[in-house]
C-alpha cells in the first residue's frame, strides 16, 4: 500500500509541480514585473508556468501581484474560491503581502492578503524582480513535490475553515 501511495504521489506531484497554471490577475504596478517574467528574457515556459488562463476554473496558482483593497478583496475570494483544487497562492509584493507603502497611510488598502486568502509563497520585495518571482515558484515547485494524496484531506479541511472565517470577515468589512 505504501509503496503504491507513494509511486501515484510521485508521478501526480511530478505532474502538478510541472504545469502550475496562473490564474490572470495583477492590481498594480507588480503586474508589470509578473508580465516581464513570461517575456522571453525570463521564459517562464521553462518552468511550465506560461499557460496564463483567463478563467480561475482552469487555473491552479493564483499570483497575487499587487495591493488589494476592501473593494477588491470579495471578488480575490471568489476568484480563489472557483479555482480548480489543489490551488496554490503567491502574494508578490510588499504591497499584496502587508500593506507595503500603504500599510500606515490608506484606510482602504488591505494589510496582507492572507487576511482574505490562504497563502503559500511570501515574495515581499517593491516590486520583486522576475527572477524573484522564478525563485518562489521553484520554491513552491519543491513543496508540491512533497505533498502526499493521503495528508490532503486534513490539508483542504484546513482551508475550508480558513475560508468560513474569512467569509465572515468580509461580511463585517462590507457593513453585510
Ligand atoms: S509592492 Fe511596490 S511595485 Fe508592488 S504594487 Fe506595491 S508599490 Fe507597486
Amino acid at each position: 500500500m505504501g509503496i503504491i501511495v507513494t509511486s501515484v504521489d510521485y508521478i501526480l506531484n511530478n505532474a502538478r509541480a510541472n504545469s502550475l497554471w496562473p490564474l490572470t490577475f495583477a492590481t498594480s504596478c507588480c503586474g508589470i514585473e509578473m508580465m516581464h517574467t513570461v517575456a522571453s528574457d525570463n521564459d517562464i515556459a521553462r518552468f511550465g508556468s506560461e499557460v496564463f488562463r483567463g478563467s480561475p476554473r482552469q487555473a491552479d496558482l493564483l499570483i497575487c501581484a499587487g495591493t488589494i483593497t476592501h473593494k477588491m478583496a470579495p471578488v480575490l475570494l471568489r476568484l480563489y474560491e472557483q479555482m480548480a483544487e489543489p490551488k496554490y497562492v503567491i502574494a508578490m509584493g510588499a504591497c499584496t503581502c502587508g500593506g507595503g507603502m500603504f500599510q500606515e497611510t490608506s484606510y482602504s488598502v488591505v494589510k496582507g492578503i492572507d487576511k482574505i486568502i490562504p497563502v503559500d509563497i511570501y515574495l515581499p520585495m517593491c516590486p520583486p524582480k522576475p527572477e524573484a518571482l522564478l525563485d518562489a515558484i521553484k520554491k513552491l515547485q519543491n513543496r508540491v513535490k512533497k505533498e502526499s494524496i493521503l495528508t490532503r484531506k486534513e490539508f483542504m479541511d484546513s482551508h475550508n475553515s480558513f475560508l468560513h472565517e474569512t467569509c465572515g470577515i468580509l461580511t463585517e468589512i462590507n457593513g453585510g
